[in-house]
């Protein structure tokens, strides 16, 4: 079998969004600074209160024996002219199903890129290429991995873009999605250092409130999305104790493992990273830092459903768990369904993005009474939904 062609299609189309979308952002590391603090950011084009407009840019990777792997979306068009430019004249005329090798050729070709938006494109092309491993087998990814290890994996509602400060709606949309079947949710903070003694009072209240609307027992963690620092995370992680989260993601901006393991030792809280952390040796320096209890990478980030491997193995030589970031759901679901159930216990689900990121494909990776059903279609189920596009560009063709 051998790859014909790397193909770009950008597709846009109309979703239809939860009611909740979109009432508030996450802090950034950005706001210490005032005039970026206040700024709202910009979700998605409305077309009216329950729809939105999407776009989605997807690879396609064609062989000669008419089989074809899909990822996507990308997180940007810069990722496409990446794998365009770069790194499919490289795979052109290999055999896909050798993914192994085509992770090493790419990665060691893009020395200068090993890190960051490079390596992100690295990442598409893998899962892409194990979609196509899957499908050419008839087999799903997640028993191409040895899995699947159970029926369900249990799913956690990751409540970005929900509302922080109207307490109100908090209530409402916290017993909303414990509602659907949810056993854990994780909310997200709006405040760090700039915001002062007043923003650690509004997180707080945050906190509080979820835990009397969840109850004592329920699965409830945080995350303040790297915009903390060592002083600041350490006097939130002293307020957020009488909360007992199962975790606070993210406290601080990713290489900062010195103060990650510091703040481990002064509170009880685990501390869990690493959506923007990339490779098996930058966990590597994770680990042996003693800096997090919970891995988080995101696999299409990371280096692709290959380099996750490595990554897992890793945390289970340092009895760590892995719980993946909650952007491709269905590279996620067959990576998870494939681990042992003690280093992959649960999986996000972005409940308000989620189903956007997922618009164009037929069958989406969504939970079910708060789980997520081991996947059963080949490959990682990558076919987009011709009913969904209305209007296409392929952005460019590389040979
Ligand atoms: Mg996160």
């Amino acid at each position: 079998m051998k790859i014909t062609n790397v193909r770009l299609r950008k597709l846009t189309g109309t979703a239809e969004c939860d009611p909740g979308f979109v009432e508030d952002r996450v802090v950034m590391p950005i706001d210490v600074y005032p005039e970026h603090r206040l700024l709202e950011r910009a979700a998605l084009p409305r077309v009216d209160d329950r729809h939105v407009r999407v776009e989605g840019l997807f690879i396609q990777i064609e062989t000669d024996e008419g089989v074809s792997g899909i990822a996507g979306p990308l997180l940007g068009d810069h990722l496409g002219q990446i794998v365009v430019d770069r790194l499919a004249p490289m795979i052109a005329g290999r055999d896909p199903r050798s993914t192994e090798l085509l992770w090493d050729q790419m990665f060691r070709q893009s020395p200068d890129g090993r890190l960051g938006d490079t390596l992100m494109a690295i990442s598409a092309v893998d899962c892409a290429l194990w979609d196509l491993k899957g499908k050419a087998l008839g087999e799903p990814v997640a028993r191409l991995l040895g899995g699947p290890t159970r029926d369900r994996v249990p799913a956690y509602a990751s409540m970005i873009s929900s509302s922080t400060s109207d307490l109100g709606l908090v209530r409402e949309r916290a017993a909303e999605w414990s509602g659907k079947g949810y056993r854990a949710q994780k909310w997200f903070f709006r405040h760090g250092p700039g915001s002062g003694n007043e923003g650690i009072d509004k997180n707080v209240a945050l906190a509080r409130t979820l835990r009397e609307v969840l109850g004592d027992g329920y699965d409830l963690m945080f995350d303040a999305w790297m915009s903390w620092d060592l002083p600041y995370a350490l006097k939130m992680a002293r307020r957020l104790e009488e909360f007992a989260p199962r975790w606070l993601e993210e406290p601080l901006m990713p290489d900062r493992l010195d103060g990650h393991a510091e703040l481990r030792q002064h509170t009880s809280i685990p501390i869990s990273g690493g959506e923007h952390t990339m490779t098996r040796w930058s966990f590597k320096a994770v680990a042996e830092a003693r800096a997090m209890d919970i891995l988080q990478p995101d696999i299409y980030w990371t280096g692709g459903i290959s380099e996750a491997l490595k990554i897992a193995a890793l945390a289970s030589a340092h009895d760590l768990q892995v719980m993946v970031h909650g952007f491709n759901n269905p590279a996620n679901l067959h990576f998870s369904a494939a681990m042992s159930p003690s280093l992959t216990p649960l999986q996000e689900n972005q409940v308000l993005w989620s189903p956007l990121f997922q618009h164009f494909l037929k069958e989406p990776a969504q939970s079910v009474d708060g789980d997520f059903l081991a996947p059963a279609a080949p490959g990682m189920g990558m076919e987009l939904d011709p009913d969904k596009i209305e209007s296409e560009t392929v952005v460019m063709m590389g040979e």
